[in-house]
């Protein structure tokens, strides 16, 4: 009989012992850290009650490895010494991004960040580079330079490599294997400008995503409703410099070296895998409205709401009934459709 309830109080204890390590799925841990230049914060209903602890070792692990002003990070060692031997993160991102920059005809490349030096950017330094240097610059721009023998990457002269546009968006993907790892009932990442959704909310509910409001980047314009994917958005307000009236931001044309300037205020892109979707909202930012409707036709991997200068709002429809506008814009919506209706009977036979 002792032995008996000696065996129930363990299997009491076991079972204590078990739901105190997984952690409560309506009430989430959180986290927030500084990772990746900008503020994180990742909240996780259930699972394992360290997950925002090894979700925030592994960003910060993969930020040290591939941020290109770290001194020991393989970037650095890449762009100082013109080539170096990678595995694991840095040669998987590497190999993404150049499969990405050429699915994407290279609007998106990574081979930017000489240009990004003379503009100041990563230090704060800014400066306008005249137009024989930005002449000089773009012809430097090319990631079908980079060439790669076993891991071993190597560089030509001036060439140099900036994972900025990407490197959120792949620890979002390494992220979902953790949180999978773990055991997670739903999580939200918000990591700066990418927000990676994992499930559904403990009451059901899809989450919501505030999309950032380019002339107050405090508020935001709309919400998206969504469930399981990566919210990526790219815009020029992110970082930017005035000079005498004229407005610089980060994101540069790969064929000209200069800041882009077309009309489009922001890109927000939703798509199941982050890498992509980070490296689309800068593509189709560089792209300009008309060449990023044709991609996303073209591709339909993905949806996209792109926000202009004339405050005209345009959503592909995929998405569209997802999305609310915040009280006060009186934004113009136009829903994108995969297809455009034929003009003619004989043009819809064919
Ligand atoms: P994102 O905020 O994801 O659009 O990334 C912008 C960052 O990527 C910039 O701060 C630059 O470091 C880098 N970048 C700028 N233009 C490009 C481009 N056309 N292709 C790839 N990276 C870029
Ligand atoms: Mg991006």
């Amino acid at each position: 009989m002792k032995k008996q309830i000696l065996g129930a109080m363990c299997a009491i204890i076991l079972l204590l012992a078990v739901i105190l390590s997984s952690c409560s799925a309506t009430q989430p841990q959180s986290a927030s850290f500084p990772s990746m230049d900008t503020l994180m914060t990742v909240k996780v209903y259930g699972g394992d009650n360290d997950l925002c602890d090894r979700l925030q070792k592994r960003i910060e692990a993969l930020d040290a490895t591939l941020d290109a002003t770290d001194e020991n990070s393989d970037i650095y060692q890449l762009n100082q010494n013109g080539t170096v031997d990678v595995s694991g993160d840095t040669a998987d991102i590497l190999a993404r991004s150049l499969q990405l920059s050429k699915a994407l005809d290279h609007s998106f490349d990574i081979t930017v960040y000489p240009a990004v030096k003379a503009w100041g950017f990563p230090s704060g330094d800014y400066r306008v580079p005249d137009d024989a240097e930005l002449k000089k610059l773009a012809e430097k721009i090319d990631d079908t330079a980079v060439t790669s023998d076993n891991n071993t990457y190597t560089l030509p002269r001036d060439v140099m490599i900036d994972l900025g546009a990407v490197a959120k968006g792949y620890a979002a993907d390494q992220c979902d294997t953790i949180l999978k790892e773990g055991h997670a009932a739903a999580a939200v990442l918000n990591l700066g400008g990418t927000v990676k959704l994992y499930g559904k909310k403990p009451d059901g509910k899809r989450f919501s995503v505030g999309v950032a409001d380019p002339d107050n980047p405090a508020g935001y314009f709309g919400y998206l409703s969504c469930e399981d994917g990566v919210v990526a958005t790219s815009g020029g307000y992110e970082r930017y410099f005035e000079r005498d009236g004229k407005r610089y931001i980060h994101i540069l044309d790969p064929t000209t070296a200069k800041p882009v300037k077309n009309g489009i205020l922001s890109v927000t892109i939703l798509c199941n895998d982050g890498t992509a979707a980070d490296a689309l909202s800068t593509a189709l930012f560089v792209m300009g409205l008309d060449k990023a409707t044709e991609y996303y036709r073209a591709h339909r991997d993905f949806d996209f709401i792109i926000l202009t200068d004339t405050h005209d709002l345009y959503i592909t429809e995929g998405i569209a009934d997802d999305f609310t506008l915040s009280k006060g814009y009186d934004y113009k919506i136009q829903s994108v459709e995969i297809a455009t209706a034929p003009t003619s009977v004989s043009e819809a036979s064919q």
